[in-house]
């Protein structure tokens, strides 16, 4: 049976663009060119999130309403080297 989600519960966000480590060995979420800002202008003191432009394609969400990506994990076969273009 699967569980029932309160109104207002908070869903989990898609984060991820594929599986890690079916990228290039050795490389990050960090070193990829669709690792992003969440917001081009983030509240005052406020750092914005890190996230996956891809997954904002895959799921045409916008990217503030998508997980923050951690910075080292292992890179998906989506990873594209910066500067690449994408
Ligand atoms: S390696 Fe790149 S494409 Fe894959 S999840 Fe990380 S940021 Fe997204």
């Amino acid at each position: 049976m699967l569980p029932v989600l309160e109104e207002g519960e908070a869903m989990s966000r898609p984060t991820y663009a594929h599986v890690e480590g079916t990228g290039p060995a050795g490389e990050y979420c960090q070193s990829c060119a669709h690792w992003t800002r969440s917001a081009k202008n983030p509240a005052p003191f406020r750092r914005a999130a890190m996230v996956c432009a891809v997954v904002a394609r895959q799921t045409g969400l916008p990217l503030d309403r998508l997980g923050t990506v951690y910075s080292h994990r292992p890179a998906c076969r989506h990873w594209q080297r910066k500067g690449t273009g994408s």
